[in-house]
């Protein structure tokens, strides 16, 4: 089982954007999420490292390449999902109510 050590205490969380049970902190903005994603993708000593560093205040050391590039992933990502989302959440409601003019006006012009 993998973990992702919190980037605002220290404690293992088991997945990168999930609110820690230790502090309730969850990453928020891009570059948040974009540290605790790099963080996870770490190997297993390195994040052991890594929260050590966090418990002791001291910086933390991730690469800005990766962090910048999952930055970018993530801005990508992001634009096209909610539209994807929006659509499947605004879309049924919107057919349906086309639909139901669709049947109004057929029903309006047999008359
Ligand atoms: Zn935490």
């Amino acid at each position: 089982m993998t973990w992702t050590p919190c980037l605002a205490c220290g404690a293992a969380k088991g997945a990168a954007l999930v609110a820690c049970r230790s502090c309730g902190v969850q990453p928020g903005d891009v570059t948040d999420r974009a540290r605790h994603l790099v963080a996870a993708e770490l190997p297993e000593a390195a994040r052991e490292a890594l929260a050590r560093a966090v418990v002791a205040g001291e910086e933390v050391a991730l690469d800005p390449a990766e962090v910048s590039a999952m930055e970018a992933a993530l801005a990508d990502a992001s634009g096209p999902r909610v539209a994807a989302f929006a659509l499947a959440v605004l879309g049924a409601p919107v057919l349906a109510i086309v639909g139901g003019l669709a049947l109004l006006a057929a029903g309006l012009l047999s008359l």
